[in-house]
């Protein structure tokens, strides 16, 4: 709801996830909806807050309005086009002159600036040699850790390892989503700088309201069919052939009306149209063609029902910092089977919300997801615990209120430092 309260002004920068998009392709998800959920929660606090992206497409507004106080303000920076992250370095010294431009056209100053992503937090870095703010950064993802899976590095790789060691160390506060996330920061990155956990957060309502009857009549799904759910982006390191390899070992295919649902968007000939394209080849090679049903990019209205017709999501990620997906379905009263790592080991209790498994191991997936869908009374409850365990610590609400703590903090050191300097001076 709206507030008239003005507690102040905050930019939130996301150069790559644009906040307003739809979710679930071209690179776009848990990013964006982080930094538009905690932006919408904090203007409904009072907070004047505008997320600063880049201008991807012509066609695209430069200002989206959320809300009287809450805006999305898209800056020129390089080639109306998509361009995938791995390549937008080159853009930023040109979002910063925009980011400039913008503030002396609106004559705006933003005491807090929170970025998001290595990216930004380097965009972060430049604006501090200009001006006197507050730097808050949150990852989404660690170079360190995700360097480590794959076999070829991006040519940017060791700028960004550069970037993230000097915004840890510099920046006012770092905001890791779950401790597991702080491990990594402190053993892979560096000892130095501030850091805070603040988890992410879920629209606990939303993904509350439908019913599993209600949702599997309109999803046009047997009422006895055993659903096994997936919902993400299409990329290597999310682990779909994990499940789909799962799925079609002889513990999970002995389930009668067995169907797989894999929800998430994919652009032909892009990195997610090629994976998703060879996940249809192992479906294929496994004969699973006929249970297998690709539902493709679902809006957050949408999802809902993809949740609550599940009888189980999967989440066979190699490596998650904190995995939306996970509480989202925990959110809907439906029991999780999920990798054993990262931010997974946060949100999901093992034996009692869901079970966590080892990474990349098939067998041990098929045999979690069979113990669930062989005790359908079970999984219940695994799925009643986890969204208790997601009411008490994982709503938007929740996480925006410990930001809000967080940034009031900031201002009040950046108090301080200005007198500080008027004093000196
Ligand atoms: N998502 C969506 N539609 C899709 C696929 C994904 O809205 O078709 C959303 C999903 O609900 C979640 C986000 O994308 O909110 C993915 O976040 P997560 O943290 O699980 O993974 P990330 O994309 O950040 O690696």
């Amino acid at each position: 709801m709206y507030n008239r309260q003005n507690k102040g002004k905050i930019a939130l920068i996301s150069v790559h996830g644009d906040p307003s998009i739809d979710i679930g392709k071209e690179e776009a998800g848990g990013q964006n909806v982080y930094v538009r959920e905690i932006g919408e929660a904090l203007g409904g606090k009072g907070w004047q807050v505008d997320m600063f992206t880049r201008k991807v497409y012509a066609e695209q507004a430069n200002i989206v309005e959320h809300s009287p106080n809450v805006r999305t303000i898209r800056l020129a920076a390089g080639p109306e086009k998509f361009i995938g992250r791995d390549h937008l370095f080159e853009y930023l010294p040109e979002f910063v002159k925009s980011f400039f431009n913008f503030q002396a056209q609106t004559h705006t100053l933003y005491p807090i600036i929170h970025t998001n992503y290595w990216l930004s937090g380097w965009v972060g870095l430049e604006l501090r040699k200009h001006h006197l703010f507050r730097h808050i950064h949150t990852y989404h993802s660690l170079g360190a850790v995700k360097y480590r899976s794959v076999t070829t590095v991006p040519l940017v790789a060791n700028t960004r390892l550069s970037v993230e060691k000097q915004c840890l160390e510099t920046a006012d506060c770092i905001v890791a989503t779950s401790p597991q996330e702080e491990q990594d920061m402190r053993s892979l990155v560096s000892r130095g700088g501030n850091i805070e956990i603040i988890p992410c957060g879920t629209d606990i309502k939303r993904f509350a309201s439908v019913d599993r009857d209600s949702a599997r009549e309109k999803l046009l799904i047997d009422p006895d069919a055993k659903v096994i759910l997936y919902v993400g982006r299409f990329d290597r390191r999310k682990g779909i052939e994990t499940l789909v390899r799962a799925v079609g070992r002889p513990e999970v295919r002995k389930h009668e009306k067995l169907q797989l649902i894999i929800v998430g968007g994919s652009q032909p000939g892009q990195i997610d149209g090629l994976e998703r394209e060879r996940i249809e080849t192992i479906v294929e090679e496994l004969g699973l063609e006929k249970i297998t049903f690709f539902a493709g990019q679902i809006s957050h209205s949408e999802l809902p029902n993809y949740y609550a017709a599940a009888d189980v999501c999967v989440i066979p990620s190699y490596y998650e910092p904190f995995g939306l997906v996970t509480i989202e379905a925990m959110a809907s009263g439906i029991p999780v089977v999920a990798s054993d790592v990262g931010g997974l080991r946060f949100t999901v209790v093992s034996s009692k919300t869901g079970l966590l498994v080892e990474s990349k191991n098939s067998p041990a997936f098929a045999e979690a997801i069979n113990r669930i869908l062989s005790d359908p009374a079970w999984g219940k409850e695994l799925g009643r615990a986890g969204q208790r365990r997601v009411n008490s610590f994982f709503s938007w609400d929740g996480v925006a209120s410990q930001m809000e703590d967080l940034y009031q903090c900031q201002l009040a050191h950046l108090h301080r430092e200005f007198f500080a300097t008027k004093v000196v001076s």
